[in-house]
């Protein structure tokens, strides 16, 4: 049987930061390695946002943030219907913010979040800027690995669940020791790097999640050979500079 996903990547001309896109990319190289179709799209300001089975959203700083908030609020209950459906979503940084209920950052308004996350981020004193590692208790490695670079503190609330553990690096808030949220498909996260390609196996998670929103069945992805990707991986374990 011939597999299909399809793929929207949310204004990535405002938030692209440390080339956020580049877990777009491995998302639809890893389907299209295993001879899985990819309908994809970029939703840039002003256009509908259409029903798809992943979407993904970047980091940016606090301007850019401000310019997509808006927009991204009008889109709301049309997201929020999304979710519902299991359709998967993963927030970097500034897009994993916008996930929340809000942000405030530091001199401006509290940007309203579209709440697909039980969260809330508030500006904090102390830049956040570094490799992190988080253990997660889904992913096997448990380990995942990335940059982070925030002024933002994340909480996380109700039945909105950290993503991962950090043990290396600062996560959500410093505070606490969790790093990003899940609830039902929706995933957000600090880390950068970008995230994907040095985390095969999250990648290919997210895949299998969106197959079977998809086709409403549990699908098994063939294995890659991943040897370059987690010989990185391994390398950036627990390395905090
Ligand atoms: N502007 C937000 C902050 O500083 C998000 C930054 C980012 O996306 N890297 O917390």
């Amino acid at each position: 049987m011939s597999l299909k996903i399809s793929i929207a990547h949310l204004y990535p001309k405002l938030l692209n930061l440390y080339g956020d896109r580049g877990n777009v990319i491995t998302l639809i190289k890893r389907c299209e390695w295993r001879c899985i179709e990819v309908e994809f799209e970029e939703i840039n300001t002003g256009d509908s946002i259409k029903d798809h089975d992943l979407y993904f959203i970047g980091g940016g700083q606090d301007k850019q943030q401000i310019e997509v908030a808006g927009e991204l609020y009008l889109q709301k209950n049309n997201l929020t219907d999304q979710r519902d459906k299991g359709a998967v979503f993963l927030g970097i940084c500034g897009g994993y913010q916008l996930m929340g209920h809000y942000y405030r950052p530091f001199d401006a308004e509290q940007l309203n979040g579209i709440s697909l996350l039980d969260a809330y981020t508030v500006a904090g004193k102390k830049r956040f800027i570094g490799n992190v590692t988080a253990v997660t208790d889904f992913l096997e490695p448990r380990t995942l690995v990335g940059f982070e670079n925030h002024s933002g503190l994340t909480y996380l609330q109700g039945e909105t669940k950290p993503l991962a553990t950090v043990t290396t690096g600062n996560g959500n808030n410093g505070q606490d020791k969790t790093e990003g949220g899940r609830y039902k498909n929706v995933f957000g996260t600090y880390l950068h790097g970008s995230l994907l390609p040095k985390n095969p196996h999250f990648a290919d998670y997210l895949i299998e999640l969106a197959l079977e929103k998809r086709y409403n069945d549990k699908i098994t992805l063939d294995k890659l050979d991943d040897a370059l990707e987690y010989q990185t991986h391994n390398s950036l374990i627990n390395k905090s500079y």
